[in-house]
């Protein structure tokens, strides 16, 4: 039988673009098979198209993307272009056009406002876009899916590789951020600049799309709390290790008495903790949902082949369904509710502190006195005692110390009195959340 033929168009050819070329030339049976249908790449748009491009020859490249939009014959159109502009307005005037989009662009759909999907409600137009969280892995598609039928209460996830690599050669090798940063600049996991990822942006606007859709309410990224992982230092990993714990950054969204709490940042979680075994680039996502419980996704979070994975799946499911009119399984309206989303000073945990201490008697009882004051307790208190450990720091000592849950607020206003206690402590070293 004649196979339905359904055109489309991908909007970028770099790292990914090509992998996805590359997967949809290599599958090309299989997607007959799957899909019924023969997917035709009708169009590419780049910035430069007389750039050489070996072994990508003979695509239908372009440069003006009119040529894409105002041809009704191409249906869908997969932007792999990253970046908020043009690709943002480029993927509004595609869907307006009634043509689904694919998109693994985190920055767009992280910030998206309504007239996004206000585009999206005409024809059959949709919305995918598996591959702007977690690269390869699936987890877009099985939160609006498979997990539909549940009310999310937590989701967390370690979604940035290259700060999950510079912390696990951190925590195995005993380096110092900035060599680790280095090796990963080296081996091509860390950009020239990056900002985006150990300041902990990149992992915000991921857990921004994650926190709504799992809590059905607009979260954007600056309602995110972020923090990055330079103040890391191994010492605290080691110390962290003494306790039993593991130091990962962390994307945590909750849902707590229909609020949203929404943060990122560096946290020790217990080494049984599902997510603890995640080291090198991997990446995964740690769901708790109501009546289903704990459940976890992993796999690469980024590179040309996994990323491709998950576009090219969107692809299929985009052309399935409009294939069949009125399926709009694409549809990624999920806000519902206007939940408010916690100031970092509401939300509460467990803290790590280490400090600098005058080494004299009465010094540790006046610091847990600023702690009582505040309606701080401890769990744990260490003292170093000699040996290697011991900072060089004449007639100093050096304290970590471990609070039982407590809001925020308290636990920073316990750190400042600290660091107005000169007297007795010399410097406060590193505060980090405990989780899990
Ligand atoms: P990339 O290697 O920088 O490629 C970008 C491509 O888009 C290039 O082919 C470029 O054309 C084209 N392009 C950029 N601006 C354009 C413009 N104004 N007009 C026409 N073409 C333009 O990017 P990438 O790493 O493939 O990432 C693409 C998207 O996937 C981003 O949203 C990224 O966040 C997301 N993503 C990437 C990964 C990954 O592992 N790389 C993982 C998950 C998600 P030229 O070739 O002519 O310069």
């Amino acid at each position: 039988m004649e196979k339905q033929t359904m055109r489309f168009a991908i909007l970028g050819l770099g790292t990914v673009g090509k992998g996805v070329v590359k997967l949809l030339q290599e599958s090309r049976e299989m997607l007959h098979l799957k899909t019924g249908l023969n997917l035709e790449l009708a169009k590419v748009l780049v910035r430069d198209a007389s750039k050489p491009r070996p072994g990508f020859e003979g695509l239908p490249l372009t440069e003006d993307v009119s040529e894409i939009l105002d041809d009704p014959s191409i249906r869908i159109v997969v932007e792999l272009m990253g970046g908020i502009e043009p690709a943002r307005t480029y993927l509004v005037e595609a869907l307006r056009r009634g043509k689904t989009i694919v998109t693994a662009n985190k920055d767009v759909m992280a910030d998206y406002d309504k007239d996004l999907y206000d585009a999206g409600e005409i024809g059959d137009a949709e919305i995918y876009f598996e591959a702007s969280v977690g690269g390869g892995i699936p987890i877009i598609r099985p939160l609006k899916e498979a997990l539909a039928a549940n009310t999310m209460r937590q989701v967390m996830g370690i979604v940035n590789g290259t700060t999950n690599y510079i912390l696990t050669q951190m925590s195995q090798y005993g380096r110092s951020y900035e060599e680790a940063l280095q090796e990963a600049q080296a081996l091509g996991y860390a950009e020239p600049d990056p900002t985006n990822d150990v300041q902990g942006f990149d992992a915000a606007r991921k857990l921004a799309i994650l926190c709504t859709i799992c809590f059905l309410s607009r979260v954007k990224p600056g309602m995110v709390y972020t923090e990055g992982i330079t103040r890391v230092t191994p010492r605290d990993i080691e110390y962290g290790r003494r306790f039993g714990w593991v130091l990962k950054l962390l994307a945590i969204g909750k849902e707590v008495d229909g609020e949203i709490e929404a943060r990122v940042h560096p946290a020790f979680i217990p080494h049984t903790h599902p997510l603890a075994s995640v080291a090198g680039s991997f990446n995964a996502i740690y769901t708790v949902g109501d009546p289903v419980g704990e459940t976890m996704f992993y796999g690469r979070g980024a590179g040309a082949g996994p990323t491709a994975s998950a576009v090219v799946s969107d692809l299929i499911a985009a052309a399935l369904s409009k294939r069949t009119p009125g399926r709009r399984a694409g549809d990624a309206h999920t806000v519902y509710f206007e939940k408010r989303v916690l100031p970092i000073e509401e939300t509460r945990s467990r803290y790590y502190l280490r400090l600098h201490a005058v080494d004299a008697p009465g010094s540790l009882a006046r610091i847990a006195e600023r702690f009582g004051e505040h309606g701080v307790s401890l769990a744990e208190v260490v003292q170093a005692s000699g040996g290697p450990d011991h900072p060089d720091d004449g007639g100093a000592a050096e304290l970590v110390l471990v609070t039982h849950t407590v809001q925020d607020a308290n636990l920073q206003a316990v750190v400042c009195d600290l660091k107005e206690m000169r007297d007795t402590v010399l410097r406060v070293d590193n505060v980090i959340r405990v989780e899990g």
